[in-house]
């Protein structure tokens, strides 16, 4: 069985790590693969986002990092996978995933979405809350894996130097 988990991950954070550890025990084989979205402005490039999943994801062998631009459902298709991970926090994410899942299912009919429920902990938790926070010099660390927050304290203490 091989899946794939779609995202935008600017940046990746403790509750996409988990989403992804626990799809690895559920499939053969995990590619993550990071959204290449050019009508959203993101925090890290595409390629900053892709080494940051590689240097946390490097303890599971069947995770696979990949980027990707347009439509998921031709992605898929170039993957050869059918199974769609997304992860389900709370009500506010019933609409989108819902959406997202039908839209996918009637582009590629064979596609099926799998929602997984967000440990408790983490179901607060998003890429844009931890960028509000960083933004206003909020400590971001308790939200992140180690080397994202370490890159991102970086990436803001050079921003910084540079004004
Ligand atoms: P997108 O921009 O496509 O929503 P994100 O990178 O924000 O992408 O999230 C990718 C997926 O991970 C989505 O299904 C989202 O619901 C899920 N996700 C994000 N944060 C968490 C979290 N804290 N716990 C569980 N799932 C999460």
């Amino acid at each position: 069985m091989r899946a794939v988990y779609p995202g935008s991950f600017d940046p990746a954070t403790n509750g996409h790590l988990d989403i992804i550890e626990r799809s690895a025990k559920l499939v053969d084989h995990l590619v993550v693969a990071v959204l290449n979205n050019i009508n959203k402005t993101s925090l890290l490039t595409v390629e900053e986002r892709v080494e940051l999943l590689k240097k946390i994801t490097s303890h599971l062998s069947n995770v696979e990092i990949k980027s990707f631009s347009g439509l998921l459902v031709d992605f898929m298709v170039k993957e050869k996978s059918t199974i769609i991970i997304r992860g389900f926090r709370a009500m506010l994410d019933y609409e989108y995933e819902m959406q997202m899942a039908q839209v996918n299912r009637q582009l590629y009919e064979e596609v099926e979405t799998i929602l997984l429920v967000t440990k408790y902990e983490y179901s607060y938790l998003s890429s844009s809350m931890v960028k509000e926070v960083a933004k206003f010099g909020g400590d971001v660390s308790q939200f992140l894996p180690k080397e994202v927050s370490d890159f991102l304290i970086n990436k803001f203490k050079k921003s910084e130097e540079k004004q």
